[in-house]
């Protein structure tokens, strides 16, 4: 998209000028691969700032933000009890390496909410959170083997990555180089939503399996849900063989309603892996789950687990303060505008005649150019996604901020607007033109 006249040119925007000073000291420019915005060509915008459902670059563009940090932001930007919650921890100590009251306080939220946990330890990430989660499962059942799904992605746990949906769909890899053939052969990876494939390599595995980890709702190969009796039947060949059911809720928890996605479907993960809204927009999540299982845990087990920054008083203050205001008239308005983008979304590709499937998981939204609802990643993979980068660049020049990839969710805010869904409804026709221009490789 960058249209550079000849190699000395100075780029035409801000933006592009600090992209390019990037690239020189980060690796592609960016510090997390998405956002360089490789699958749909042009330019990352590089942000000042954002309040409410807005984002601001630094060419003072503003943007209609539907991504939300991928995921935290559910309250908006820069809201006033969460920025003055962080103000406030800040000015009383930014860490110190010894327990807190406010993660008693986290953790006790965490566990009045979603009821299939009674214990939870903090964590930096969503990585983290999973990578600790299989850990504490394979210690705890003495067993090896981990089954995931195709397109599930739980961050970049060199044993999950096999297959992995989110920045490792956008950029087409099998897995990752650096990942030995020993981290990858525990790992089995079956397709999403496909129970009978569980059951199979249960039978073929007997008394091997530690654990099936499988996001609550799929978020990170586009908006995919379970289908009925899926998380159940998982749940029940987990106990049926002795191994645990862990929920990665890291996209959907505290986002698809106050409990998550167990507040959707009340099936119970052994262990449930947190992060994204649950911090507020800072670096904290969380792993919990069942009693004896987490007991396992180093001190008061033998399975080892730390962090220096765990719990971090800024970041727990972050997160209570977001969770706290996140009551029932933001879940209201969750639902509201997702159903809101949704049809405004088909609204404008079927006037544009391509083909398309606006699918939700709870709030969550994306669209797949495909004729029939997409339920698991090998759909994902042969909708038309070459479609998919002149609908984003449409909708960005007309201000609108979806992710940058085909195989993301698109994030709704409670701070969204009519204002901004004015906009968004005049950007849209154009876009939904350009993708039915667009033609195949
Ligand atoms: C984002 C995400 C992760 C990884 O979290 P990070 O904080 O990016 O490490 C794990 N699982 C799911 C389902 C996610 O969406």
């Amino acid at each position: 998209m960058t249209v550079s006249p000849g190699a000395s040119a100075r780029p035409a925007t801000t933006s592009a000028q600090l992209f390019e000073r990037a690239g020189a000291v980060i690796p592609g420019g960016v510090n997390s691969p998405v956002r360089a915005f490789q699958s749909v060509g042009g330019t990352p915008r590089f942000i000042t700032k954002a309040s409410g459902c807005t984002l601001t670059d630094v060419d003072g563009n503003d943007y209609v933000d539907l991504i939300c940090s991928w995921g935290p932001m559910i309250l908006g930007h820069a809201h006033p009890a969460v920025v003055e919650a962080v103000q406030k921890a800040a000015t009383t100590g930014l860490s110190f390496g010894a327990p807190t009251e406010g993660e008693i306080e986290l953790a006790e939220l965490i566990v009045d909410r979603v009821g299939s946990v009674d214990q939870v330890r903090l964590v930096n990430s969503g990585t983290e959170a999973t990578m600790s989660a299989v850990r504490l499962a394979r210690g705890f059942t003495g067993r090896s083997k981990i089954v995931k799904f195709s397109g599930c992605y739980h961050g970049h746990v060199d044993a999950l990555l096999a297959d992995a949906g989110s920045g490792v769909a956008t950029l087409g890899l099998p897995t990752s180089p650096g990942v030995t053939g020993a981290q990858a052969s525990d790992t089995i990876v079956l397709p999403y939503n496909n129970l009978e494939a569980v059951a199979q390599v249960f039978a073929a595995n007997p008394g091997q399996i530690a654990c099936v980890i499988t996001e609550a709702a799929a978020g990170n190969m586009g908006a995919v849900a379970p289908l009925p009796g899926f998380n159940e039947g998982l749940r029940r060949l987990c106990t049926a063989h002795d191994a645990l059911l862990i929920m990665d809720e890291v996209m959907t928890g505290f986002r698809v309603s106050s409990a998550g996605w167990y507040g959707l479907d009340g099936v119970a993960g052994d262990l449930t892996t947190f992060g994204k809204v649950m911090s507020g927009g800072l670096p904290a999540a969380a792993f919990g789950g069942r009693a004896d299982v987490m007991n396992h845990l180093a001190p008061a087990g033998p399975v080892y687990q730390a962090g220096t920054l765990s719990g971090n008083p800024v970041a727990v203050a972050a997160g209570l303060a977001s969770l706290r205001a996140a009551d029932d008239a933001v879940y209201d308005a969750l639902e509201r505008n997702s159903a809101t983008l949704g049809r405004l979304l088909g609204e404008a590709l079927t006037e544009a005649g391509v083909r398309h499937q606006v699918q939700f998981a709870g709030t969550m939204v994306s669209v797949f150019f495909a004729d029939r609802p997409v339920t698991n990643y090998a759909e994902a993979k042969a909708s038309d996604t070459w479609r998919f980068p002149a609908f984003f660049h449409a909708l960005l020049s007309r201000g609108v901020y979806a992710p940058p990839s085909a195989f993301e969710a698109w994030f709704v805010s409670s701070a969204l607007d009519d204002a901004a869904f004015d906009r968004i409804a005049a950007a849209l026709p154009a876009a939904a033109k350009a993708a039915a221009a667009a033609t195949a490789p």
